[in-house]
């Protein structure tokens, strides 16, 4: 290990607040956790990859962190699962610096710690490749069951947390995970099937089905569509932008409410069979499933 990272090392250590569900704090070769008996334990892992998921001559490192973590986060919330310790790895290009690793560190520390979620380890080395950086999450059910993708009924009817669309124009970087309002939501027993919209409301709409065997009609006019899809400016409408644009982060669910929290609007209805459909002023329509695809 270099002094820099060894330096590095020591002030992410020094970064640390006591827990209570922290036995063996950072510095060891593994942190200890305390883990409450009768519950899930719920692990997930992400990546984002500069000039893939950001790009590091335009975003700041504190925004980089807090999207990696971020979207760890909106996992967990798609499970309904309360986020409890997190670990992560950095590979950094060579002559970076420590400030700007600090940073990166901070941007993590700013999205985990509104939900109590500490950083317990983590890893980093310097190479002559880009920025790489992954937040593995370890989340607890905390007396409610995982809510799944393969849990919607025929009959259920289909959310959304918010409106839609264009979040490449910034809201990409900056959204905020729905931990609070899932459990919530999961709490009433209502909700079925769950997802965090990643990939475009079509495609993880798709997901749900698929998974649950079931099919979909949505309703075009009652689709929430953010500004920002309005301001795309391509040859797509803002309602393409709205069912097609990845990395929202809101919440796709089916499930039958009672009532509505603010934000939440119904969409749609889950129907037998396995087609996705659409309607609008025209008629209904097979919707095709041409959300953002993660390209390899
Ligand atoms: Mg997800």
């Amino acid at each position: 290990m270099s002094s820099a990272e060894f330096d590095f090392l020591n002030w992410i250590n020094a970064q640390h607040r006591p827990a209570t569900s922290i036995v063996v704090p950072p510095g060891d070769d593994l942190a200890a956790i305390n883990w409450p008996t009768g519950e899930l334990l719920l692990v997930g892992v992400d990546q984002v990859l500069d000039q893939f998921h950001f790009d590091s001559a335009i975003h700041t490192p504190r925004q980089i962190g807090r999207k990696v973590m971020n979207r760890n986060l909106s996992d967990c919330a798609a499970m309904g699962a309360l986020p409890a310790v997190a670990v992560t790895t950095a590979a950094l290009p060579k002559g970076i610096g420590l400030d700007y690793a600090k940073e990166l560190y901070l941007g993590l520390r700013d999205a985990a710690d509104p939900f109590d979620c500490p950083i317990v380890g983590g890893d980093t080395a310097s190479w002559d490749g880009r920025l790489l950086l992954t937040v593995t999450i370890l989340g607890r059910s905390a007396g409610i069951d995982p809510i799944t993708r393969s849990g919607a009924k025929v009959g259920d009817s289909i959310y959304v947390t918010g409106p839609l669309g264009g979040s490449i124009l910034g809201r990409h970087m900056t959204f905020e995970p729905r931990v609070n309002l899932a459990r919530d939501l999961a709490a009433t027993g209502g909700v079925h099937a769950m997802i965090d919209i990643s990939d475009g409301l079509s495609r993880d709409l798709d997901h749900i089905c698929r998974l649950s065997k079931v099919g979909a009609i949505i309703d075009a006019a009652s689709i929430p569509i953010h500004e920002d899809a309005r301001k795309m400016n391509d040859d797509r409408s803002p309602l393409e932008h709205a069912l097609s644009d990845g990395e929202d982060h809101e919440l796709l669910f089916t499930g039958k409410l009672k009532s509505l929290p603010a934000g939440v609007v119904r969409i749609g209805q889950i129907v037998a069979g396995a087609e996705i459909k659409i309607t609008d002023a025209t008629g209904t329509h097979p919707l095709i499933a041409y959300g953002w695809q993660h390209t390899l």
